[in-house]
């Protein structure tokens, strides 16, 4: 298998009008001069995506994909971006990037998911987002502002397959039977009737089948998983065969979990879904599933890019992440409670309540105490003074 390496991806494509390097302009299908304006259509793909066969995945040439000059790896989290207009923070983890000199050959993408969301638009969201976070730390508000978000094509790997599951199970039907009972109230004993809900189970089995399309299953680990799937879903069928020129001003991650282990997470996904048939299957009220045995035929596979704004923020000692949907604009992201504006808060609300309740006082029976508490010392030393000076009175009276 030793094919000649396909012609190196064009690192940049210059500007008609001034020769800078052109960017992918989100939201269109046209590269857009940063500096003149000038745009360029990159016009139709010239083919379609395709779905690879998963049984000959071994075969595939896998290569050093290089789709511009920059590539950089995280001194952190590891992870290996490329793209232009890098900057030295990591967007993931917000640690120092080096020069990636890794030589890690993979399996090029099929399919792009282009950009829809711009860096305006993107902003807008984050400070919409970050406005409406209650006890935010000011360094969340500040992300909003700086320039750390990043747009970037996160790896993503989507699985077809058609599947055939035998089952064996039982199907549960509910009856009522009417029990007697007795209870002893007030030293009677009565007997009484009630309804009780049973189940009677017949042995199932059978075969269900289903034709899975693009389960998708994430390609990195440098986002944590919860935090992926709540961008979903995607409109995946807007994606187009891969194309360099997508990456253009943006930027790329390397995928660092291997497509067999991608097919596994997809299977598990597949599952569940299978599940759910067999029960339908099974029928009845209630079901009790004791095995599936499902074989996969047809496994396809593809690799494919999803446009994600990416962005991290140091607070605490850890870094926080950001990500905001390239193609909806919905923001998910981790945020620090800050204790500061919490104890704040807190504190805020007791002196609330502190008044509240002084100003209750004062205005139910607030007045009026008052002048009791007044009156009531005075008045006790009054007593006091009054029996101490009728006690001496008797008494210096009696001395005398
Ligand atoms: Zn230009
Ligand atoms: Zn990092």
């Amino acid at each position: 298998m030793n094919h000649p390496s396909p012609p190196p991806a064009p690192a940049s494509v210059p500007c008609g009008s001034c020769g800078a390097d052109l960017h992918f302009k989100p939201g269109t299908a046209a590269l857009q001069c940063p500096y003149c304006g000038h745009q360029q259509k990159i016009g139709a793909p010239e083919r379609r995506v395709r779905e690879h066969s998963f049984a000959k995945l071994a075969q595939v040439k896998r290569e050093r994909t290089r789709f511009v000059e920059q590539e950089l790896v995280c001194q952190g989290c590891g992870a290996h971006v490329q793209g232009e207009g890098i900057s030295f923070a990591c967007q993931f983890c917000a640690s120092p990037l080096v020069a990636d000199s890794s030589v890690d050959p993979q399996v090029p993408p099929e399919a792009v998911l282009p950009f829809q969301v711009d860096t305006g638009a993107a902003r807008d969201g984050l400070r919409t987002w970050a406005r409406t976070r209650w006890f935010a730390p000011n360094g969340l508000k500040r992300i909003a502002d700086a320039e750390s978000m990043r747009s970037t094509y996160l790896p993503h790997w989507t699985y077809d397959a058609r599947t055939e599951s035998d089952y064996r199970g039982k199907r549960g039907e509910y009856y009522y039977v009417t029990e007697t009972y007795t209870v002893t109230e007030d030293g009677k004993t009565e007997t009484r009737t009630r309804k009780v809900r049973k189940t009677r189970w017949h042995p199932a089995r059978g075969t269900v089948s289903r034709r899975f399309d693009d389960v998708l299953v994430h390609a990195t680990t440098k986002v944590p998983e919860d935090h992926l799937a709540r961008l979903e879903p995607w409109p995946l069928k807007k994606a187009v065969a891969f194309d360099p020129r997508y990456l253009a001003g943006h930027q790329a991650l390397r995928y660092d979990v291997e497509p067999e282990a991608g097919l596994d997470t997809a299977k598990e996904k597949m599952a569940e879904v299978i599940r759910r048939d067999v029960r339908k299957d099974i029928g009845g009220d209630t079901q009790r599933i004791d095995r599936v045995d499902t074989a996969y035929a047809k496994v396809t596979y593809k690799h494919m890019l999803l446009p994600v704004w990416v962005g991290s923020y140091m607070f605490n000692g850890r870094s926080w992440q950001v990500l905001v949907n390239g193609c909806t604009g919905e923001v998910q992201g981790e945020r620090p409670y800050s204790p500061w504006k919490i104890a704040a808060a807190v504190l805020a609300a007791l002196v609330a309540a502190a008044v509240a309740v002084g100003l209750y006082l004062f205005f139910q029976d607030g007045p009026s105490e008052t002048a009791g508490r007044a009156a009531g010392p005075e008045g006790a030393v009054s007593v006091q003074a009054a029996a101490e000076a009728a006690g001496q009175g008797p008494a210096a009276a009696g001395a005398d």
